[in-house]
C-alpha cells in the first residue's frame, strides 16, 4: 500500500485479482466485494463503472486515439483545457494547460516550466526550490527530491536535486497552546519568508506545496491565513507559487481546486487523480496567464515534451469525468457526504484512547493513531498499526489508505479516506462502522 509497488507477476501473487467494478465497489475473482473508501490514492472519485465516462471513451476510441502532439492538437484536449481554465481560481487569468501521464510527471513539468519562466523573464539566477516537510510530490527523481519524506528520499539521496524544505503546518503537533489558528497560520507561512531570505531572494525560483496535504501527513488543510500570507511572500520576492493539486484537486475538497477556498491563485497548478478518476491515466499542469505571457513573448514553445501528451482518449475520458462531476452536481454531494463522514468519525472515535486527531476537508479525511492520546506519543512504527487497520478493514470489505511515519518515522500512523463523490449515505455509514470495527 501507500505508493509502494510490486513486480508483476511473482511479487504480486498474494494480492486479490480484481476483475470488475460495480458502483463504488470492486469485485475480485473470488466474487468478494470491496467498498472503495479511498479510491486507491484518492483517484476513483466516480467509482468504478461510470457509464457516461465509459461511453465517452468508447466513442473517442472509434474516432481517434492518438496523433503526434508536435504536429496536431485535438478537440478533447482543447475542450478539457478550456474547462480547466474556466474553473481555475480567480487570479489565474487566461491560463494554458499541458497534459502529462501521471502526477509525478506533472510535478516534473511544473518545475521545468518554472525554470523556463525565470530564464525567459531574464532571471536565470533563479533556480532554487523551497518545498515542505512532510509532503509527497511523486516518485520520479525531481518530484521525489521535492517531496519532504526523509525515508523515501534516503535510498536515492545522491541522485536528487537540491530542494530546501520548511515545515508544513500540522496543527495537531505544532500549534502552540493558546495560539489561535490565524496566528499559527501566519507563523507557519513566515517560515517561507525566512527561508527565502536565508537562500537569497533573487536566487529562489519556486515554492511548492499541496493546498491540502494528502498522502504524507494524512489529509491536512492549512490553517486560516496561511495561504494568503504565502501568496504575499511569494509576490514580495518574485517567487513562483506551484500548487500541487494532484490529490486535492478536481473536487476532492468540495471545490474544483482546493486553493479556490483560500481566495488565492497559484502561478502553476498540477492535477491528476480526480482528473481522469482512474478511467484514464492523465495529469495536467495549469499555467497562469502571468507565466503564459512570459513564454509567449519569449521562445513561444514549452521546453518539455513527452510522446503521449494530449492523448485524445485520455483527454476525452477526463473531460467526461469533469462533465459528470458538474452535471450531476457531485460537489454538493462531496460537501454533504463529507460532513456526514466527518461527524461519523468524530462520534465513532470521540473517546477512543488511540485516535489522536481527525482532520480533513470535503470527502478527504484522516484519523491519526497514537499510543497515548494525552501525550500524543505515536506507536512504535515496527507495530505497523495503520497497516493493520487497513488490513482489518479490507478483510471486512472496505478499502482504506493507511500510511505511517512520515516525519522521520516519528509521527505515527494515519488512515486516509477518500470515498467516491457518488457515495451514498448508507455507504458512508458503512465506511465509518467498518473503520470503527477495524480500529477496535
Ligand atoms: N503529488 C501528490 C500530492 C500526490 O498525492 C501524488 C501521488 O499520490 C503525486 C504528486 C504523484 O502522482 P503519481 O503517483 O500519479 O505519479
Amino acid at each position: 500500500m501507500t505508493h509502494s509497488s510490486v513486480f508483476h507477476r511473482d511479487l504480486a501473487s498474494d494480492l486479490p485479482v480484481v476483475v470488475s467494478g460495480d458502483g463504488n465497489y470492486l469485485i475480485d475473482d473470488q466474487g468478494r466485494r470491496y467498498l472503495d473508501a479511498c479510491g486507491g490514492a484518492a483517484v476513483s472519485c466516480l467509482g468504478h463503472d461510470n457509464v457516461k465516462v465509459r461511453e465517452a471513451i468508447k466513442s473517442q476510441v472509434d474516432q481517434l486515439a492518438f496523433a503526434h502532439t508536435g504536429s496536431f492538437t485535438n478537440k478533447p484536449a482543447e475542450d478539457l483545457a478550456s474547462f480547466l481554465v474556466d474553473r481555475a481560481p480567480k487570479g489565474t487569468g487566461a491560463g494554458r494547460v499541458m497534459y502529462l501521464g501521471s502526477g509525478s510527471e506533472a510535478m516534473e513539468a511544473a518545475l521545468k516550466l518554472a525554470r523556463q519562466y525565470c530564464v525567459e523573464k531574464g532571471e536565470p539566477e533563479r533556480h532554487k526550490i523551497i518545498a515542505r516537510k512532510p509532503s509527497y510530490h511523486g516518485n520520479t527523481l525531481g518530484a521525489l527530491a521535492t517531496g519532504g519524506h526523509a525515508g523515501r528520499r534516503a535510498p536515492f539521496a545522491p541522485l536528487l536535486i537540491e530542494v530546501n524544505h520548511i515545515d508544513a503546518p500540522y496543527p495537531y503537533r505544532m500549534q502552540h497552546d493558546g495560539e489561535n489558528e490565524t496566528d499559527f497560520g501566519y507563523r507557519m507561512a513566515d517560515l517561507l519568508d525566512a527561508e527565502i531570505a536565508r537562500l537569497g531572494g533573487e536566487t529562489v525560483m519556486a515554492f511548492v506545496a499541496e493546498p491540502v496535504v494528502g498522502a504524507s501527513l494524512g489529509t491536512q488543510p492549512a490553517p486560516k491565513g496561511y495561504w494568503a500570507r504565502v501568496r504575499e511572500i511569494c509576490d514580495k520576492h518574485g517567487v513562483l507559487l506551484i500548487a500541487d493539486e494532484v490529490m486535492s484537486g478536481m473536487g476532492r475538497t468540495g471545490t474544483t481546486y482546493a486553493l479556490e477556498q483560500e481566495g488565492i491563485a497559484a502561478d502553476i497548478t498540477t492535477m491528476a487523480k480526480g482528473l481522469g478518476a482512474g478511467f484514464q491515466p492523465i495529469a495536467a499542469v495549469l499555467a497562469a496567464e502571468k507565466v503564459v505571457n512570459v513564454i509567449k513573448d519569449g521562445s513561444g514553445k514549452l521546453w518539455n515534451g513527452h510522446t503521449y501528451m494530449s492523448h485524445a482518449i485520455a483527454t476525452a475520458g477526463a473531460l467526461a469525468v469533469q462533465h459528470v462531476i458538474e452535471e450531476d452536481n457531485l460537489l454538493d454531494n462531496v460537501i454533504k457526504r463529507g460532513a456526514q463522514l466527518e461527524s461519523g468519525l468524530r462520534e465513532a472515535f470521540k473517546d477512543h484512547p488511540h485516535v489522536g486527531d481527525i482532520r480533513g476537508r470535503g470527502l478527504f479525511w484522516t484519523i491519526e493513531m497514537v499510543e497515548n492520546r494525552d501525550t500524543k506519543a505515536p506507536f512504535d512504527p515496527a507495530q505497523g498499526v495503520a497497516m493493520q487497520i487497513g488490513a482489518a478493514a479490507k478483510a471486512r470489505g472496505v478499502m482504506t489508505y493507511p500510511s505511517q511515519g512520515c516525519i522521520d518515522g516519528k509521527n505515527g500512523d494515519h488512515v486516509l479516506l477518500a470515498p467516491s463523490y457518488t457515495s451514498t449515505e448508507a455507504e458512508i455509514d458503512l465506511i465509518v462502522e467498518t473503520l470503527k470495527a477495524a480500529v477496535s
